[in-house]
Formats: C-alpha cells, sequence, structure tokens
C-alpha cells in the first residue's frame, strides 16, 4: 500500500492546488492520499472530487497547530468529518491569530532593514486567513534576500532567529479532542522536529494518548532513516498506529515528493488498517 497520509496544497502553505497534489500522487502510485494543510479544511472537497475522478483513495486530514512545553507541535487528523461543527469551530480559533501573527513577522523584520515583508507574504498566500513562515519565507528568496526556503528559516524564521514571534496555538489536548469529535484519528506529526527535551517528548505522547490520540509519524519526508527507527521504537513501546507521509509542499521545496515516503517497518501496525475499514 502506497500510502501518503501528509501533504500540502496552496489552501495553507503547499505550492500546488487541491486538484494538483491530487494529481500528482496518482501520477507518483500513491494509493491512499490525505489532504492535511494547516489548521484549514477548505481543500479537502476539491481533493475528494479529484480522487474520486481519478480512482483514487481518499480521506479528509488537517495539521493542526499547538502549543506544547515552550515549542510549537503539529497534530495531524486522519479520516475527519470536516464540517463538524466542534472541528470548524476549533480551527477558526486557531487560524485566528495568523494574522496579528504575520503583522508581527512584518514588523520583526522590519526592524532589521527587509521592508514590505508583511505584504510580500500576503501576496504568496492564496488564502488570505493562512498566512504561514512558508509564505515570508517565498518572499525573502524572490526578492533576493536569501537563496533558498531553508536558509531564510535559518537566517531569519526559525525560533531565536530575528523574525521569529511566539505565538499561542491550540491546546493539545483540545486539538485531539476535535480530531476525536470529528471521528478522526489523531497523529503526533514529524516527532523528530520538536527540539524538546527527552522528559518533554515524553511527557508529550503521554498528554497526547492521555487525550485519546493513536498515532505517530513514524516514517516522513522530514525524518531521517535513524530519525524514523527511534520514533518505530516508540511507537512499539505505546501501542501507537504508525503513518508514512511525505509532508509534500512543493517540488523545489520538499526533499520528498507525493508517495515516495520509504516503506513502514513491517511490525508495525499502519494508520490506514483503520482508516480503510
Ligand atoms: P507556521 O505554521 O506559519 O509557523 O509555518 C510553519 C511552516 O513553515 C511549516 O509547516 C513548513 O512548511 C515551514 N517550515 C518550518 N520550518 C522550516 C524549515 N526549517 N525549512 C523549510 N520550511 C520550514
Ligand atoms: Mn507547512
Ligand atoms: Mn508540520
Ligand atoms: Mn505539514
Amino acid at each position: 500500500m502506497n500510502a501518503d497520509l501528509h501533504c500540502h496544497s496552496t489552501v495553507s502553505d503547499g505550492l500546488l492546488s487541491p486538484t494538483e497534489v491530487v494529481r500528482r500522487a496518482h501520477a507518483n502510485g500513491v494509493d491512499l492520499l490525505a489532504l492535511t494543510d494547516h489548521d484549514e479544511v477548505g481543500g479537502v472537497e476539491e481533493a475528494r472530487a479529484a480522487a474520486a475522478e481519478l480512482g483514487l483513495a481518499f480521506v479528509a486530514g488537517v495539521e493542526i497547530s499547538v502549543s506544547f512545553a515552550g515549542e510549537t507541535i503539529h497534530i495531524v487528523g486522519l479520516g475527519i468529518d470536516h464540517t463538524h461543527p466542534l472541528l470548524v469551530a476549533g480551527l477558526a480559533q486557531v487560524r485566528d491569530g495568523r494574522d496579528a501573527r504575520a503583522v508581527r513577522i512584518g514588523e520583526e523584520l522590519a526592524r532589521i532593514g527587509i521592508r514590505g515583508a508583511l505584504e510580500g507574504a500576503r501576496g504568496f498566500a492564496a488564502n488570505p486567513a493562512l498566512v504561514s513562515r512558508a509564505h515570508f519565507a517565498r518572499f525573502l528568496v524572490t526578492s533576493g534576500v536569501m537563496p533558498d526556503v531553508k536558509t531564510v528559516f535559518d537566517h531569519y524564521l526559525a525560533r531565536g532567529k530575528p523574525g521569529f514571534v511566539e505565538h499561542e496555538w491550540a491546546r493539545l489536548d483540545e486539538a485531539v479532542g476535535w480530531i476525536r469529535a470529528a471521528g478522526g484519528i489523531a497523529v503526533v506529526a514529524h516527532p523528530a522536529r520538536y527540539r524538546l527535551s527527552h522528559a518533554d517528548m515524553a511527557r508529550l505522547f503521554d498528554c497526547f494518548q492521555a487525550a485519546g490520540g493513536e498515532a505517530v509519524e513514524v516514517v516522513s519526508g522530514a525524518h531521517t532513516p535513524e530519525e524514523a527507527a527511534r520514533f518505530a521504537s516508540e511507537a512499539r513501546r505505546r501501542g501507537l498506529l504508525a503513518s508514512r507521509a511525505s509532508d509534500f509542499h512543493g517540488e523545489k521545496e520538499s526533499a520528498v515528493d507525493l508517495g515516495r515516503c520509504n516503506p513502514l517497518p513491517p511490525d508495525l501496525t499502519p494508520v490506514w488498517s483503520r482508516l480503510l475499514q
């Protein structure tokens, strides 16, 4: 099963429309796709229709921004009813803070002499409710400040850098609750990317499971093989379902294309065993 259960469209910070994401996934041999835009389900219906046209199995998804132990954590929801009122209201609340945050990022960049970044970032965001740091990064690349998006994050947008702005996202238990209320399965996205102590990482998974979270991305476009092995052990130890996901945003920006992740270790229970029921 070539499942790819985490990727982005122009509805958040991806470079392809929902239809283009689905077509690319199909062309790359994906058998089961989830579209998981940041804090937003506005692309689900278009993607589902495009998938139906191609006979590609599709589940509705979302990637919710959460604050935990001073770090931003991403919780993916899979197989959600994207119209569920509790989820819809929760996501609207998370998106709400994004515009004010974008204004502050623009101000911080202006302080170090980078002008017009807010307008520039807005120009790259197809969805005005969802201006992400990725849109700022694209603006800084096209305006010639930095050679590529990763370098922009390393110099300006990552925690501790001059354009980084602290922000309070959703609470972990809330985000998991919204996903469960909408009939979905909650997944810890790309856990190796979080700068957490061992104790805080353990607490993250404890709280996630206590709230009803059931799965972890073991194989991710954001993980090295060693990191995948580490979280495969975590999945075994905690009895978590395992997910496989490119986290594709676009051709030039993503290390791994749609459907091109490594397979899951065969002894793990794939999260899609529950999605295909
Ligand atoms: P935001 O939700 O606005 O904080 O933006 C987070 C998004 O920025 C992530 O989903 C990625 O798409 C992108 N991003 C974060 N860190 C990096 C990085 N080091 N290199 C490239 N893109 C990144
Ligand atoms: Mn992103
Ligand atoms: Mn993420
Ligand atoms: Mn993502």
